[in-house]
């Protein structure tokens, strides 16, 4: 059923498909732009220097120091870089951590952003900005941070590891998970949340043995944006709060903690969001939206528990308390046995289970 809605649209252009990076540099004019500065992690400067061979005279070099929860020194760098190169807008060429380098300097100078996403995070489609000072961590959301344009080119993703894909690509779908159940969830964005879960779903076993594979890379990418659309549309609750917790508490990486989360805080909220979990048991072809996604990250073959990646197991009862210290909005009430319950499973990779915690089934 339809139920009242606010929905409002964010203005990003967006061009999707094979080659199509080659207008980068119709694409900088468009802007407004004159002297673009092509931003990297320091693993794909070579690939940055060739975006920057395509932008032609309108390119002011390339800062290849991105790196991952925007540091502000980092952010402070590349200022310089910017202003050295007397550049007017920045070009991000990379996944999650490049885009944030690119938001950072748009938020403290004004140059429009042009992003050319190569993982499947999703950064790109949201007016989100997460910075890191001092080893903590703020989040802002404002239209100041907000791309102006997107390239989406299949052919730059050809290059993400077939482990990365696959976490990149659940992390994506966590985005539309949580857009499914949002307190301000619109039908718009619940029919990209579907079909984002339903085309990652679908990709991402494909791409784990053929990662050349251009019809799921395709596929993949496609779902990406539509799972990003979702990220920046509508509020996040228990599993983005949690893996924003568990990452920083005990520096775990970014893509693998959403994957070996989601399927247990999409059980914990089952019970909240019959129609949120119909809409991914359609998406996902399975019976369930817990198992199917457990099923889904087994299949991928990448980690399942949190122990896996670097989490200390005395770290179960500190993440415990941290996730309820600020009450946040989630459509099932948050509590401290539920939530250790729920980390302690993540923990050891087991099965998730819905189970009803005891202060609430009385
Ligand atoms: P990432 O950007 O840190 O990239 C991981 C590594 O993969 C880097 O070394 C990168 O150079 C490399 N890489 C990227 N694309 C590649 C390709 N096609 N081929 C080969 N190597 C490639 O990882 P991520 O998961 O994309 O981003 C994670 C970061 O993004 C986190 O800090 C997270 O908080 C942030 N994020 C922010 C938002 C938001 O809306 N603000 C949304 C999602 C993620």
């Amino acid at each position: 059923m339809i139920e009242t809605f606010t929905y409002e649209a964010l203005p990003i252009r967006v061009r999707f498909g094979r080659g199509a990076v080659a207008e980068v540099g119709a694409e900088v004019a468009r802007l407004g732009a004159r002297r673009a500065l092509v931003l990297t992690t320091p693993q794909q400067a070579g690939e940055g220097e060739r975006i920057g061979k395509l932008i032609g005279e309108n390119c002011a070099g390339v800062f290849p120091g991105a790196t991952m929860h925007t540091p502000v020194e980092v952010t402070d760098k590349a200022l310089d870089a910017l202003k050295a190169a007397d550049a007017d807008c920045v070009v991000a060429l990379g996944g999650g951590s490049t885009t944030g380098l690119g938001k950072a300097l748009a938020l403290r100078t004004g140059v429009p952003q042009l992003v050319i996403p190569t993982t499947y995070a999703g950064s790109e489609m949201t007016p989100i900005l997460g910075e890191t000072q001092e080893g903590r961590k703020t989040t802002i959301r404002s239209l100041d941070v907000l791309p102006e344009a997107v390239i989406y080119d299949v052919d730059l993703t050809l290059t993400l590891p077939a482990g990365l894909s696959a976490t990149s690509g659940v992390n994506a779908i966590a985005h539309a998970v949580e857009a499914l159940y949002a307190r301000d969830r619109n039908p718009v964005i619940s029919l990209m949340a579907e079909d984002g879960i339903r085309t990652l779903s679908s990709a991402l076993p494909i791409l784990i043995h053929e990662p050349a594979n251009i019809e799921a890379r395709t596929m993949a990418l496609y779902g990406a944006w539509l799972c990003g659309c979702c990220l920046g549309a509508v509020g996040m609750a228990l599993h983005h709060k949690l893996c924003h917790t568990l990452g920083g508490t005990f520096n775990l990486p970014h893509a693998e903690t959403h994957t070996i989360v989601l399927p247990h805080a999409v059980a914990y909220n089952a019970p909240a969001a019959p129609e949120a979990m119909a809409a991914i048991t359609r998406a996902l072809g399975a019976p369930d939206a817990a198992q199917g996604l457990f099923d889904l990250v087994r299949a991928l073959g990448v980690p399942r528990a949190l122990s896996d990646i670097g989490m200390p197991a005395d770290g179960i009862e500190t993440a415990a308390d941290l996730a309820v210290e600020n009450p946040y909005w989630n459509p099932r009430p948050v509590t401290r046995d539920g939530i250790r319950d729920l980390i302690a499973r993540a923990y050891s990779g087991e099965r998730p289970v819905a189970a009803v915690p005891a202060e609430e089934a009385a």
